[in-house]
Order: C-alpha cells, then structure tokens, then sequence
C-alpha cells in the first residue's frame, strides 16, 4: 500500500519555523517510504483565512524546496460535504443545537463553583461546555433556531461514545521510523461536548479534517504534539462515520530562542521574514535539523 502524508496548514497566518519543520518531516517520510505527499489548505474559518495568506503558503513552502502534487485539496470549497456528514451526525441526535453565549457559560460555571464544584477544563485548558440545553424541547431548539438565535452544534459526547466500539485507542509511531506503533488510549470525553460546527460554516477542525484524511486516503498523520490529545476527538468521529484511522506521529515542537513556543506573530521564526533578512532555504532547514 502506498504511504500518504499530508501537510494541512490554515492560512490565517504566516507559516514559522514550526509549521516549516511539520511540512519538510512530511515530505522527507514520504519520500523515504516511496510514498505521497500532499498538501491540504484547511480554510474554513473564512473571517481569518485570506488569499494572501494562502498565496504565501505556496511561496513559502516552494522556496523551502518542497514539491507537492496538484491539485491542492481547499477545504473552502467542500462545504456541501462536510454538511453532508454533519447531517448523517443531526439525524442521528449525536449532535445538538448549543445556545449558550461566553459569558452565560462563564456565569453557569461561576454559579457552580460557588456551591463549592468543580469544574472540569479540557486537555488545552478551557472550561467543558455545561451542558444545559442538550435538555432543551425539540420545538423549544426550532424556536430559538427560527428566532435566529446563535448556536453552535456541539457532539453530545456521551451519546456519541455509547455508538462506539469500546475501548478506543489509537496507533502512535514510537520515532520517525514509523515502522514501531504503540497503542494510546484515547480519552475524548475529556473534552466534552466540542462543537462540530456553526451555525453558518456547516464544520469545524475535527470534523473536515477527519472527512479529509480519509478521502484523501492519509496513511500518516504527521503533525505537532498540539494537536497529540484532539485525537481522541478525531478518533470517536471516525468511528461513528465508519472511516479506517490513519497512524499518527506527533512530533516536537520547535521552539523560540526563549524557549516558548513559536507562534504566528513571532518576528524572528516567520518563514518570510528569515528569507528577508537574507537567510537561504538550507539554513532554515539547517535551524531546525531537517537537511
Ligand atoms: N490545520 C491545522 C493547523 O493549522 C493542522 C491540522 C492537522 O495537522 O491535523 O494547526
């Protein structure tokens, strides 16, 4: 079986030292496989991701030397089939309409916490949605809908784990061999209820990047430890769509001269900005280990 790797960048920023590693590791493991290397816009959220962003994605990651097969696959432009997996997951009442604005969340869990909860934060740190108005009246949610209330549609994670095959796990590359896989539990219900979409972008992440990596046949998901427990979400959604799970590697990150992780706002770590100030490809490739 030909292995298939991706890159999947958001252009809603420049790309920095280390979304050059994550791309260049890609195509490098791709390459020592004889396999495929692809590269995957993941637009959806249209009032951050911008053409010129996008337009200095390519630019970049082509001055950097890497090569990858057209066309590129523009998440932007698969919203109807992405609506069409939401669907399947509305029919099934997996999904539920989630009303509740920041600060209603805000003042539930304060009200909690003054009876002396506790109240559970997810594995990047934010407080677990409450879920309230998964009780809500299906005419009380068509009401609200038709009023033209904002809502988000959040997976009822409980629900969605009694549809699935117990435990879930998956499979991490111990090393960039790939070849060693170890076995990791995933956790999903320490998220909680996660959105799954908005009420106007009929996705989210988890769910197009999921739809994604299995259309596009992904063998290897190689992308930084961020993203290492949101796994376990992709994982419960490839489940209840009946979607074969990719192996992952969760590499490094790289990190600033500081030590703090890099973002995208970093003036010394931008792709862009190194080429300015007149440091060639091989350099950066040198700074980050990847010759
Ligand atoms: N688009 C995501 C990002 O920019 C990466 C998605 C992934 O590799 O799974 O962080």
């Amino acid at each position: 079986m030909t292995s298939v790797f991706r890159f999947a960048p958001s252009p809603n920023g420049e790309l920095h030292l280390g979304h050059a590693f994550s791309a260049l590791l890609n195509a490098k493991l791709a390459t020592a496989a004889g396999g495929r290397f692809l590269l995957r816009i993941e637009d959806i959220d249209t009032t951050r991701c911008t053409p010129e962003f996008e337009a200095a994605i390519y630019r970049d990651l082509a001055w950097l030397g890497l090569e990858w097969e057209e066309p590129v696959r523009r998440q932007s432009e698969h919203f109807a089939e992405y609506g069409a997996l939401l669907e399947r997951l509305i029919r099934a009442g997996l999904v539920y309409p989630a009303f509740m604005s920041r600060g209603e969340i805000r003042a539930h869990i304060a009200d909690q916490e003054t009876l002396g909860r506790h109240w559970p934060h997810d594995p990047d740190g934010a407080p677990l949605y409450p879920g309230v108005d998964k009780q809500l009246s299906r005419r009380e949610r068509r009401r609200r809908i038709d009023r033209g209330d904002a809502f988000a549609w959040r997976l009822d994670m409980e629900a969605a784990l009694g549809e699935v095959a117990h435990p879930l796990f998956w499979r991490e590359a111990r090393d960039e061999g790939l070849a060693a896989t170890e076995r990791i539990d995933a956790s999903p219900e320490d998220w909680g209820d996660v959105v799954i979409a908005r009420k106007d972008v009929p996705t989210s992440y988890h769910l197009s990047v999921v739809a994604d990596d299995a259309l596009q046949g992904v063998t290897h998901v190689v992308r930084g430890r961020d993203l290492y427990f949101a796994t376990g979400i992709q994982r419960v959604l490839q489940e209840l769509f009946g979607l074969e799970a990719p192996v992952y590697f969760h590499h490094g990150l790289v990190h600033g001269p500081d030590g703090r992780k890099l973002s995208k706002s970093l003036r010394d770590s931008g792709i862009r900005v190194l080429r300015e100030s007149g440091a060639t490809a091989a350099e950066v490739r040198r700074m980050i280990g990847i010759g």
